[in-house]
């Protein structure tokens, strides 16, 4: 019986993704997986830049290409579920009121909630030439999006660590990680287990094992997402994601429908997914 979801992947509407729902889903579900999650990124601003995202008046598009992968895979013991990576950037002039207008313009299933450190809006705030700096930003960062409250998670939760690849020292930043995390698991918002960490210049998946320990130890809910942008990486890697997790302590992934969490026992899940022939 098949239990696992990926919670995380995009479309062509994004500019940097190939390949429609149904494509992934057809590796998501050789690989033993009972759905997924389609998270492309949300419309921002214009003064935010939409480099890399749906623009606005795509939005009805995004809705027409997931509810058709959805009603093709219907009969298929497979379901294609509606969600949103939307972007958050503290300070952003109008961020609240555009996220609540365009989460309230569907019935999202799951709404990841993103920093993205690489981008330029970002970088033009916060400066690289501080490393350390910029590393204690962003987890200050991930908090506050966690507390904004229009989040059901907190998406690849150490991304920080590419930017500043020489500089990444997780045990001398833990201090400020672990202020970070009290405040996301007195939000009860989950946070995301990224597989696609793995293809990055640190590669591990976002986030490594310390955080991940950290966050098991305060009961943060984690979802399991490959943020697959090609199809060939649906549901990629997470038999070992889930022996990660054990290994942080966790013995129960997340799933969100309706925007709220369900539990699966990851013994259980483990059993259900197929390895491919090597
Ligand atoms: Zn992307
Ligand atoms: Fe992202
Ligand atoms: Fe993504």
């Amino acid at each position: 019986m098949r239990l696992l979801y990926d919670s995380h992947s995009h479309t062509p509407l994004c500019r940097h993704a190939t390949g429609l729902p149904e494509e992934y889903a057809r590796v998501a579900h050789a690989r033993g997986l009972k759905g997924m999650i389609v998270t492309c990124h949300n419309p921002m601003p214009e003064a935010y830049g939409h480099n890399g995202r749906m623009r606005e008046e795509e939005f009805p598009e995004y809705l027409r290409l997931v509810s058709e992968a959805a009603a093709q895979w219907a009969d298929r013991d497979f379901e294609i579920l509606l969600g949103l990576e939307s972007d958050y950037l503290p300070g952003f002039e109008g961020i609240g009121p555009w996220l609540e207008a365009i989460h309230s313009r569907a019935e999202f299933h799951y709404i990841l909630g993103s920093i993205h450190p690489q981008l330029s809006i970002y970088l033009e705030r916060f400066s690289l030439d501080h490393p350390r700096e910029f590393q204690r930003g962003y987890f200050e960062h991930l908090a506050q999006a966690a507390e904004s409250g229009f989040f059901d998670a907190i998406s690849h939760p150490d991304l920080v660590k590419n930017l500043t690849p020489d500089t990444w020292n997780v045990a001398a930043l833990m201090p400020d990680i672990r202020r970070s995390l009290d405040r996301i698991a007195a939000t009860g918002v989950a946070m995301e287990l990224n597989t696609s960490g793995l293809l990055k210049t640190v590669p591990e998946m976002n986030p490594g094992p310390e955080i991940l320990r950290e966050m098991n130890l305060r009961g943060i809910p984690v979802v399991l997402g490959s943020d697959a942008h090609v199809p060939e990486r649906a549901g990629e890697n997470f038999p070992l994601a889930l022996r990660h997790l054990k290994a942080a302590g966790y013995r129960e992934i997340h799933l969100f429908r309706h925007r709220r969490p369900r539990a699966l026992a990851i013994d259980e899940v483990e059993a259900t997914l197929i390895s491919p022939a090597s």
